[in-house]
């Protein structure tokens, strides 16, 4: 008895390591990429926001919007649109300047302006900035951070700025790599027609979609 026991026992593990080794062999994931992208949009809210929120609705992605924050008074229908699609909101200044040859007290007060116009609209205080032009220097650097903002450069640059087409823009988002971040804006008919293209070239390496 106890050796049927044993038997039966031995029959069960060999069972469960021939499930495993099959398991092992057939895993589709091991030819693709892991980790998440983020979705992230400058220059809103604008007369397109609304247009680009449905765009990712369809695609069933979540996405980031840096807000340009003396718009959203005159683009209240796409700042809700936004917010109501539940994407993050985060700060792309104020008044969007040339900043680098700004005092501290200057760049500061921008930079808390568009916290304080995001906050006004009931949202959170945004934790992520998104430089006007890019354009970095050490006093920048501490007024964010006095702000507790973290700057996120893009990793990618889809043009749709410089006239990119369609196209080439679905190119340029299509090469992001996992953590990275485009350089796309709200405001342009070439990126809103990119954005299912670039969804399923991307869910097609594998990535998930992740917001700031
Ligand atoms: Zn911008």
């Amino acid at each position: 008895m106890r050796k049927n026991l044993f038997l039966a026992s031995a029959c069960i593990v060999l069972i469960a390591l021939g499930c495993s080794k099959e398991q092992e062999t057939i895993q589709p994931q091991n030819y693709l990429k892991s980790g998440s992208v983020y979705l992230t949009f400058d220059d809103g809210p604008t007369g397109n926001s609304t247009t680009l929120v449905s765009k990712l609705k369809t695609a069933g992605v979540t996405a980031t919007f840096f807000i340009w924050g003396n718009r959203i008074s005159g683009n209240l229908t796409g700042f809700n649109a936004i917010k109501s699609a539940g994407y993050s909101i985060q700060n792309h200044s104020y008044t969007h300047s040339h900043m680098t040859s700004w005092s501290y007290a200057q760049v500061y007060n921008d930079l808390n302006q568009c916290q304080t116009a995001i906050k006004n609209q009931g949202c959170p205080a945004p934790k992520k900035l998104r430089l006007p032009y890019l354009e970095n220097n050490a006093t920048i650097t501490s007024a964010a951070s006095a702000l507790g903002l973290a700057i996120v450069q893009p990793t990618v640059d889809s043009k749709d700025w410089n006239g990119a087409s369609t196209s080439a823009i679905i190119s340029a988002v299509s090469n992001l790599q996992s953590g990275g971040n485009p350089l796309m804006h709200d405001g342009y008919t070439t990126t809103d027609n990119a954005i299912s293209q670039i969804v399923t070239n991307l869910k097609n390496k594998g990535f998930s979609f992740a917001k700031y």
